[in-house]
């Protein structure tokens, strides 16, 4: 599929959407695809197409019983593939990132970068699907006891089985690589799939399951469909769907798992974020700055795991807000595939509004502007906000309390280090938290006491890698078993029990 021909219309499954249509389905409704750093119209989107959804489901249950009999290492096979493919094709990916999202190219490479990790760790799954035996288990107790009371010749086994559909629905901020934190792990368990990406970038995830197809994937195994919140509950409700892995904000991750686990789905459901950075008066000041600056800027700060708070405790704060406003006033503001752009646009008018918003009401509250992104040097058509730092901010400020997801920061003073992860387990969310210090008290304290999921010790984005699960705790997490690692392979499989003994 060419996008240089825009617009460009993206459903489901056209025939038999076109076929189910008929049958007294509405007509879907679309919405535009913008490059937000232009505006130029890239694509149009169904945001309302159920009968596709239903026809995706379709598909995933009937292409089911013949993917999960394939063996575990055949299906590696087209991981192997894939992994190549992908890897050819990375440019392309990036390229295609930039121009819906609007994150930069080293951006948009890091993006397709830790997607292929998680499928070089799918490519694993004959040893992770290994299930674990117990010969000549015990009978002690009275109510199993045979005639043969010694339980000789009595041996049990747990096998990790595929659950059937399974369903994933993604948003904007990483358009290849949390679809890939889903899908490959599932089908490489034995289920097929159904992925709804964000309807704000569908293109990068329409080429990433072309591309799996043309590694050989069968059809059926793995299915797009588009849309927005009615497409999304049609799925998690769906009969045929038993799991659902979600990501995107708090509110929705809070509803999907309410209402898929409510019609008997299992369900992971990562929420949104308020991170927070502690900078100690010990630590390395180059590396603080260049720890933050990365960690609350990139991405035009539309990260799960950007750190948007700054808590500096004692007198950090004397040399951190001198040496971080000036860094942060250095970034060049502008399309993300032009030569020298440190940041992006965000991702379309509504988010820049309501970042807007955002820094007018930190500086109503009380907070105190020290880089002003509204007067940054920056393309006056597209959706640009500069680099913003508060300082003197306190929690009950909307600022420091609520998810901005754009490029503000802000600067909170506490006097000592208990005062600052006291400050810091305030919060709603537990994504991540970061400590930059010299000192190994420090960092242990931080470690044993942040409640947070991902801890970070002078490393500003704790990103974990693939084989580890993506952890958030708190309003940042809505289940048990977190995406990828172990925890992946356990969400996306059934225990099953055999106790067998010959006669
Ligand atoms: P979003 O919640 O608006 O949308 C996410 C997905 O949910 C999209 O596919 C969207 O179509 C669907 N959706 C939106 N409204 C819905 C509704 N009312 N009912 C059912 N489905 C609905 O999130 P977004 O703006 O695309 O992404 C940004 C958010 O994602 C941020 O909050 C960010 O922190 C979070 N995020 C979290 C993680 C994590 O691992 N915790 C990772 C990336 C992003």
């Amino acid at each position: 599929m060419s996008i240089s021909t825009v617009p460009q219309m993206i459903g489901g499954k056209a025939t038999t959407d076109a076929a189910l249509r008929t049958q007294g389905t509405q007509p879907p409704s679309t919405r535009l695809v913008v490059n937000p750093a232009s505006g130029q119209p890239l694509a149009q989107v169904e945001i309302d197409a159920l009968a596709s959804a239903d026809a995706a489901v379709h598909a995933a249950a009937n292409a089911f019983p013949a993917w999960a009999a394939t063996p575990v290492g055949d299906r590696c096979q087209f991981l192997f593939s894939y992994k190549q493919t992908l890897e050819a094709h990375a440019e392309e990916l990036a390229s295609l990132i930039v121009r819906e999202h609007g994150k930069t190219m080293a951006e948009a490479r890091g993006d397709v970068r830790r997607g292929i990790d998680c499928v070089e760790f799918a490519c694993a799954a004959p040893t992770l699907l290994m299930g674990k035996s117990l010969p000549q288990i015990a009978v002690s107790s009275s109510f199993c006891r045979t005639e043969d009371t010694s339980g000789a010749g009595i041996d049990s086994t747990v096998d990790r089985v595929p659950l059937g559909v399974c369903v994933g629905i993604t948003p904007f901020n990483f358009p290849v690589m949390v679809p890939l934190w889903m899908w490959p792990m599932a089908i490489a368990c034995g289920n097929t799939f159904v992925l709804k990406p964000s309807e704000k970038v569908p293109l990068s995830a329409v080429r990433e399951v072309e591309l799996a197809h043309k590694a050989g994937l069968p059809p059926g195994v793995l299915n797009v469909v588009h849309g927005g919140a009615a497409v999304v509950d049609r799925l998690i409700t769906h009969s045929d769907v038993r799991a659902v892995s979600f990501v995107g904000s708090s509110t929705v991750a809070r509803h999907v798992y309410s209402t898929s686990t409510a019609a008997g789905k299992r369900a992971q459901c990562m929420g949104g974020a308020k991170n927070y950075i502690v900078v100690m008066p010990d630590a390395n000041r180059d590396a603080v700055i260049e720890g933050v600056l990365g960690s609350a800027f990139g991405n035009s700060g539309q990260r799960c795991l950007a750190g948007s708070v700054v808590i500096a405790v004692g007198d950090a704060a004397q040399w951190f807000l001198p040496m971080i406003t000036s860094a942060a006033a250095k970034i060049r503001v502008g399309p993300g595939d032009a030569p020298g752009i440190g940041m992006g646009p965000v991702i379309d008018e509504a988010s820049r509004d309501r970042i807007l918003g955002f820094i007018s009401s930190g500086a109503a509250q009380g907070a105190t502007l020290s880089l002003d992104g509204r007067a940054a040097s920056m393309p006056q058509s597209g959706c640009f906000v500069g680099p913003t730092i508060f300082d003197n901010a306190r929690p009950g400020m909307r600022i420091v309390d609520e998810e901005i997801f754009g490029p503000v920061l802000t600067i909170i003073r506490e006097p000592s280090l208990d005062a600052a992860i006291s400050t810091l387990n305030r919060s709603r969310y537990g994504n991540m938290g970061v400590i930059f210090t010299s000192s190994g008290y420090s960092a242990r304290r931080f470690r044993t006491q942040a409640q947070v999921g991902m801890v970070g010790i002078n490393v500003g984005v704790p990103a974990p890698m693939a084989v580890f699960p993506f952890a958030g705790w708190k309003q940042s997490f809505f289940g048990d078993l977190h995406a990828n690692g172990e925890d992946a392979v356990k969400f996306f499989t059934e225990s099953k029990i055999t106790v067998s003994r010959w006669l």
